[in-house]
This record gives C-alpha cells, structure tokens and sequence, in this order.
C-alpha cells in the first residue's frame, strides 16, 4: 500500500483512478489543480504523484517544475498523465524531472505496473538514504564512547579554526587524559575501564554548551574544542569539569570507584596557523598538569604567570 497523490482538473478522471487505486489499496489523497497539488505534497509527503499535464491555472509542466524545486518535494516520484503525447511534451516532461509519462486514456493495470516501478525505485532510494545516515554515523563516532572519533574530531575542528580566524572570534581546546587509568583497569578490570571511559565522555558531553565538540583522541584522552570561548572561559570550564570528574562515581559491576584527570588549556593565538598548533600547545599543557601532580588544569597563562 502506498499513498498517491493524484492530481487532475476533471472530476470523474479522479474518481475513476480513485476506483482503480482503493481497489489496489493505496491510500489516496486529490488536487484539483497545481497549487493544490503543492499543498497536497506539503502536507501529506505522498509516495507517488500521479500528475495530469493539461490543467487551469498552473500547468502540469510548470508543477513539476516547482516540485522539483522544493527540495522536500524533489524525491517524490512523479508519473505525468496526459491526452497529449506530443513527443515534445513528453522529453519536456522527463528532462524536467519526471519519473514516467503515461498518455491517456490509460490502461489501468499499465498505469499500475509503471507505478510499481516508480514506487520499487523510491523504495530503494530511501533505503540508501537510511544507509548512508547510518554509515556516516558509524565513520564518525567512537564505537565505545560515542564521542567524535578523531578524524571526524579533526575535520569539525578546523572548521571552527578557519571560522575563528575569518571572522577574529576566540577558540579554545581543552585537552584532558585520565590519570592513572592503567591502574583502573589492572585493579578493577578492563570492563569497569570502558565504562569510565563512556561515563567521562558523558561529563564532557554535557559540561559546556551545545556548540562543543568533543572528541576521543586516543585511548583514555579526549579533547574538547571550545568555538567562541576565550582563555578565561575555557580555564574555567576546564576547572568546572575537572571538579565534576572528581566528585563523580562510578558503579559498575558491584565496584565503586572514582577517578580524576589532567587537562592541557590553550586558545587560539595570533600566530597560529592550524587547530595542529593548538593541539601540540594543548598537549604540551597537559603534560604540565601530569608533571605537577595531576588532578589539574595548566593553561596558557598559567605556565607564563
Ligand atoms: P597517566 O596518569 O600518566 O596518564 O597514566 P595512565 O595509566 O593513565 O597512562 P598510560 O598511558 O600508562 O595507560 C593508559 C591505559 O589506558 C593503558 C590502556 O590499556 C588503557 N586503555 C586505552 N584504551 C582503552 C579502552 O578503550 N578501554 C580500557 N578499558 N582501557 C583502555
Ligand atoms: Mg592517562
Ligand atoms: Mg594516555
């Protein structure tokens, strides 16, 4: 069953497709004419519109033209149906973007057969559009954590590194490592280890506002890229996290457990060339923060006050 929008300025043209169609157990939905058929496909997104080309007001022709225009329409195939099967309109017709054109008057079960083919083929093609969602989800996450993996970290990233530059507004990376997280997983198992890991990457997620990106760097190492953040922001959402990564628990399996880690601070500098620069400060920072105790934020200033 499918819905099909048809679409025709006679009234007993609609009734009889209407007929044939509920006999067939589509669901069907009528316009009279082409702003009505514009509606229609707005507010019903149909399967399939069967569309008749000589009609008052807009033309066939001129309806799909918009149809085709409307980037929420575009996919709907569209069968035209009309008494003239002049050559000309029908190139014109399928150049415009139709699917199919049907000369009337038509022979039902052939009508009914090109629409199968019609539907089998938008069948198809949202099934690959599904696809793909689920494969570029799949290319750009971490599989443990959910968190951004690194490449699709990297590639987000640099677009907020060209956006900061272009437009002279701040950006910050923080770069955070888990602090002795070998000892996490030698103590309490490698399991209990991945279910920090997602629990961190919770916190992370949900320290700052919507427009952070975090990433999953390496194995216990994330990095979150901060857009419109200054040092003073970002220094203090660092401290903020780093507070609310101690104070966390985390249940699992019957262990109880807590952790901390150490973060690396840095924001965009004048002289910077890429987010690459960034990350090596960050990194450099972070490495501070380990040397110094751990448990701690270094940032930029802190290393030069
Ligand atoms: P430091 O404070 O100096 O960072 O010490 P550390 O023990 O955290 O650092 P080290 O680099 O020695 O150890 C990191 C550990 O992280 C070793 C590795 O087995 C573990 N690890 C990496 N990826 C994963 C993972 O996906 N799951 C779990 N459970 N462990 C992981
Ligand atoms: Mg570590
Ligand atoms: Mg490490």
């Amino acid at each position: 069953m499918a819905k099909i929008l048809v679409v025709d300025d006679i009234e007993d043209n609609i009734r009889l497709l209407c007929f044939n169609l509920e006999d067939d157990e589509h669901q069907v939905i009528t316009a009279n004419n082409g702003y009505q058929c514009l509606e229609k496909a707005q507010e019903y997104r149909p399967d399939l519109i069967l569309l008749d080309m000589m009609m008052p007001g807009i033309s066939g022709t001129e309806t799909l033209k918009q149809l085709q225009a409307d980037s929420d329409l575009r996919d709907i195939p569209v069968i035209m149906v009309s008494a003239n099967d002049a050559d000309d309109f029908i190139i014109e017709a399928l150049d415009i973007g139709a699917h199919d054109y049907v000369a009337k008057p038509f022979i039902y079960p052939v009508l009914a057969a090109r629409m199968r083919t019609a539907l089998r083929l938008r069948e198809n093609h949202l099934e690959m559009l599904q696809l793909n969602k689920r494969l570029s989800k799949l290319a750009s996450l971490d599989p443990l954590t959910e968190a951004y993996n690194r490449r699709h970290f990297l590639e987000l990233g640099n677009t907020e590194f060209a956006k900061a530059q272009r437009f002279k507004r701040p950006l910050s990376v923080i770069m955070l490592d888990v602090d002795k997280f070998k000892a996490i997983n030698d103590t309490y198992g490698h399991p209990t280890g991945d279910a920090a890991l997602k629990q961190l990457t919770s916190l992370c997620q949900n320290a700052g506002r919507s427009s952070e990106i975090v990433g999953r760097f390496g194995g216990e190492e994330f990095v979150l890229c901060c857009p419109d953040t200054n040092a003073e922001g970002s220094m203090a959402l660092a401290e903020r996290l780093r507070i609310a990564i101690e104070e966390s628990t985390l249940n699992f399996e019957g262990s109880t457990l807590n952790y901390t880690v150490s973060m690396g601070v840095t924001t965009i500098q004048d002289d910077d060339q890429n987010l690459n620069d960034m990350l090596r400060r960050a990194d450099q920072l972070l490495y501070h923060s380990k040397e110094n105790g751990r448990n701690r934020c270094t940032s930029d200033s802190s290393l030069t006050s």
